[in-house]
């Protein structure tokens, strides 16, 4: 018997072995195996096949082990990843290891331990007063701030806001300030508890459930267009509920859950065990035993981040891809998937109904729905018909040209206003700068020269609070001394972070609970749930943030959201900077008005009159979207083209010498249809000492960049100025 194996390392292609009897009955599709690689006498790897002969000439070695009683990969996700190996141009064996949770190489298939029912976590009466008596254990302290905010909830949501918070629950039990219960396990089709029931639909989220219902048992793409708090989240429920009666299976794909914990709490309400949670908040062998229990089919919902695109969900029904605009579905490093389009693959290697939901899709599936591909779905209004929080824009343009102050960090005095106004009602607000920092650039008055980065083209922010220099790209610090080291002349810094209008928002209203959520106020994912539950409490009463605050949080009390400036994204070197900065806005601006009181968004900006700000401004998605496409469509940008970028990292001449090697081979190869860009040194030209390089190549087929990809494949593996060469298909980041 002979196998086909991907080897989990970055070579490309698959190797074939011989299978000895004794191991011939344990072999099967994905299975893992050991075999001798090279010259190391044991690597990992993957069945993908059975070739019936073997390819001539060649001696062949014997696979040595047979590693999991059960293979860990399906046909149809082996499938799948075949697929996903010719389209992204990545080796097979570096897919299938970054698709495996990490607790996996433990040798054996240790089951996790067996669950009865869904454990919940509810704060005992008065626990409150305790608080202060917490003082000591930050981590107690952290867990009941949060369930105090969140009441009874699912220890699962717990788990999933703070990873390592186990020992503190429990101690928090033991000292009767929490009390945990358990459900029993559900009854197939039943309802965990009165509190899970789903609530009636509104018309048209039961139009929506009834067009993705009477679609399944086949392949049936969807696009769920619905705007911010319109009820998306319920369809998915709904849906899955319907596989589910049905016996099937439901994968649910989320851009993140660390920030967002409710929407686990609330599959696990409705589902109880059948779900299995897949997020790297996990410990490797929590992942491993979710993993197991999707395997054996124990458990029959995942609900996971970007890699559980590849979860061993049994006979799968429906596949979700929440907020499917985000960039976080792309991986970015090592094998460069996106995990939405594996998603419509999946699904129609499955047979299932895949349905990609957002308030602002991203215009590659709105392209898709617009012809046919996708079926589209809207929910126009906000459930309860609640409306839209108003939207004003203030130009910080025209302030500063009427030579009226801006405002200290930003905060326009129509800005300054509405927060004071907001306060003072009881009211919360939240303010989102996408800049890290106090000042985001420091230059020398005297001679210009500006503080940078020595091993990354970027200049280096200034975070007063520690009194440093930091480069946001490799970590690297230097003391910020208040002169020039060039020629010992006076620095400022200018460019304002979130540091420097927290800062101002405390000067402004002296008397008001203040907090900051970026990456440097919190460090842990402990710390941002504590934060965020806090906030939930209401005892604070302004966030500041980068878009850690922008995500779905669904705070009632928040009746102010202000865009401190909607320009920073605006100007980066990416045609898709426009669509990125009219979702974050719109995103944003969904935070404001979810409770009964209406909500409003101050929007500042340099740019009033740009579609990206003006649409968000008037809740206008398809204006947006029209002009947008226009646009792309005159300069062949996807979704009317499709891109494949070749990334090149080396010395500074390596690199180029390589980037230069790679346009020569592809010339010959372009033959009209193909447009190649650069090459070029990359936007950031630096990180971490290594010089970078980029081509891009844009055609109208994906074939005409396969063939290009074909001709570059040979200087890629030998590159002649040494350094990495990598390929991104369909790259979404063009930094
Ligand atoms: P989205 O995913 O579009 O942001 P959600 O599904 O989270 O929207 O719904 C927003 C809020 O409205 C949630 O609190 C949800 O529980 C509630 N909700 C959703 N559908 C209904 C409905 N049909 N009736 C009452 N409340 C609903
Ligand atoms: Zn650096």
């Amino acid at each position: 018997m002979l196998v086909e194996v991907a080897v989990a390392a970055a070579v490309r292609g698959t190797f074939t072995y011989r299978v000895p009897p004794a191991l011939t009955p344990a072999i099967a599709l994905g299975q893992r195996v050991a075999v001798p690689f090279g010259k190391s006498r044991r690597a990992t790897g993957y069945v993908v096949g059975f070739p019936a002969e073997a390819p001539d000439g060649l001696a062949l070695r014997d696979v040595t082990e047979v590693l999991d009683r059960l293979p860990p990969f399906t046909p149809k996700l082996v499938e799948l990843i075949r697929w996903a190996e010719e389209y992204y141009l990545v080796p097979p064996g570096e897919l299938l290891r970054a698709a495996l949770p990490p607790g996996l190489n433990a040798r054996g298939g240790a089951a996790g331990p067996a669950r009865r029912g869904v454990e919940y976590a509810a704060p005992e009466p008065g626990a409150g007063d305790a608080l202060p008596s917490l003082s000591r254990s930050r981590a107690q302290r952290s867990v009941l701030e949060y369930l105090l905010a969140r009441g009874r909830i699912p220890v699962e949501e717990l788990r999933a806001a703070f990873p390592n918070g186990r020992p503190a629950l429990t101690a928090l039990a033991r000292r009767g300030l929490v009390r945990l219960e358990r459900e029993a396990p559900v009854a197939r089709g039943g309802l965990l508890a009165a509190s899970a029931a789903p609530p009636e639909l509104t018309p048209a989220q039961a139009a929506a459930l009834e067009a993705i219902a009477g679609a399944s048992g086949a392949f049936a793409p969807f696009l769920l267009h619905g705007v911010t708090g319109s009820g998306k989240t319920e369809v998915y429920l709904q849906a899955i509920a319907r596989a589910r009666a049905a016996g099937r299976g439901a994968l649910v794909l989320v851009p993140e859950i660390a920030l967002t914990p409710q929407l686990a709490g609330r599959f696990r309400a409705r589902f109880g065990d059948e779900v299995a949670l897949l997020h790297s908040g996990l410990s490797p062998a929590e992942r491993h035993a979710e993993w197991q229990r999707l395997r054996t089919g124990e458990a029959r919902i995942c609900v996971g981040v970007r890699s559980a695109i590849f979860a061993p969900v049994q006979d799968l029904a429906i596949v979700v891809v929440d907020e499917e605009h985000e960039g976080s579905f792309k991986q970015e490093d090592g094998p460069a998937y996106h995990a939405r389009d594996l998603a419509v693959v999946r699904a129609k290697l499955e047979g299932a109904v895949v349905v990609l939901g957002s308030a602002t899709p991203s215009l590659e599936t709105l392209e898709n729905a617009r012809r046919g591909r996708y079926r589209l779905l809207e929910l126009p209004s906000r459930v309860d018909d609640r409306p839209m929080p108003e939207v004003e824009l203030v130009d910080l343009s025209k302030l500063r040209r009427s030579g009226r102050d801006v405002g200290a960090g930003l905060v326009s005095p129509r800005l300054a206003e509405a927060l004071a106004a907001t306060v003072a009602a009881g009211q919360q607000a939240i303010l989102f700068l996408n800049r890290r920092g106090y000042e985001t650039l420091v230059v020398c008055e005297a001679c210009g020269e500006e503080a940078r980065c020595t091993d990354c083209a970027v200049s280096l922010t200034h975070h007063a609070r520690r009194g440093i220099l930091l480069c946001h790209y490799c970590g690297r610090t230097e003391r910020m001394g208040g002169r020039c080291p060039a020629c010992g002349g006076p620095r400022v810094g200018v460019g304002v972070g979130t540091e420097q209008v927290e800062e101002a928002v405390r000067g402004l209203l002296p008397g008001a609970r203040v907090a900051r959520l970026d990456r440097d106020a919190v460090g842990t994912a402990e710390e941002t749930a504590a934060l965020l539950a806090r906030f939930a409490r209401r005892e604070l009463d302004v966030l500041v943030g980068t878009q850690m605050v922008t995500k779905g949080h669904d705070f009632p009390g928040v009746t102010l959201v202000g865009v401190v400036l909607a320009d920073t994204a605006l100007a980066l070197p990416d045609f898709r900077a426009a669509e990125r900065t009219f979702q974050l806005l719109a995103q944003v601006a969904g935070r404001a008005g979810r409770g009964a009181d209406a909500g409003r968004v101050i929007v500042q900006t340099f740019n009033p009159a740009t579609p990206a700000v003006s649409c968000a401004a008037g809740h206008d998605y398809a204006a947006f979207a029209q002009g947008e496409l226009d646009r792309r469509v005159r300069h062949g940008y996807p979704p009317f083209g499709r891109l494949l970028a070749a990334r090149v990292e080396g010395s500074e001449a390596g690199a180029r010498r390589t980037a230069e090697a790679l346009a020569d081979a592809a010339r010959p190869a372009l033959r009209g249809e193909v447009a190649m860009l650069g090459p070029a040194p990359a936007a950031i030209e630096r990180i971490r000492g290594r010089t970078r390089w980029h081509l891009l190549f844009r055609a109208t087929s994906a074939q005409a960049l396969f063939r290009v990809h074909g001709a570059l494949a040979r200087v890629a593996r030998r590159p002649p100025g040494g350094g990495a060469v990598r390929f991104d298909m369909d790259p979404q980041s063009m930094l």
